[in-house]
């Protein structure tokens, strides 16, 4: 993808360089997250121009386990919101959403899901992965949800690389 290219979210026509600047901003959070010993996930909701949330994944400083990112963001965004309905929004997720934020992603009626690393390469460093793509459970579930998938790719495998060398990495 070149930087003029416009993507089309919801409604509006954005350049690349707006959706690098996203992605990168949920990039940074996983960062965040993984200097404080969380997973090397993270996530950022962008509605009508506006960040709704921008987080890390906390699964183990909340022991909760669908703490992941995406799940956190949308919960974040929709208390924002103040609505259940995120219809135009787009989610930048440092990694493809697991089944269960892909669901999530549906069920908050998010227009958009623009990913960078992908549910192999969590696995390959240890994440107890269910190995369905989001391009699988689109079709074999009819979501509208439209899929962007590899963006930064590169950059977003570096947070894979950057986590896999601390002491205090944990997967589940
Ligand atoms: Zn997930």
């Amino acid at each position: 993808m070149g930087s003029n290219e416009t993507i089309l979210c919801g409604n509006i026509l954005m350049k690349t360089d707006l959706h690098k600047k996203y992605m990168l901003m949920a990039i940074a959070m996983a960062k965040k997250g993984i200097q404080k010993g969380q997973t090397p996930f993270g996530a950022c909701i962008v509605k009508d121009g506006k960040v709704l949330s921008c987080v890390h994944n906390v699964v183990w400083k909340t022991t909760d386990i669908t703490a992941h990112a995406e799940i956190h963001a949308i919960r974040k965004a929709c208390s924002k919101a103040k609505s259940i309905d995120l219809s135009g929004a787009v989610i930048y997720s440092t990694c493809e959403p697991c089944p269960m934020c892909f669901s999530a992603c549906h069920w908050a009626r998010i227009s958009k899901v623009i990913y960078g690393a992908n549910i192999l390469d969590a696995q390959r460093v240890g994440f107890n992965e269910l190995t369905v793509s989001n391009h699988k459970l689109k079709k074999i579930g009819q979501s509208p949800i439209e899929i962007i998938d590899g963006f930064l790719k590169e950059e977003n495998i570096k947070l894979f690389q950057f986590w896999s060398n601390r002491k205090d990495k944990r997967v589940y």
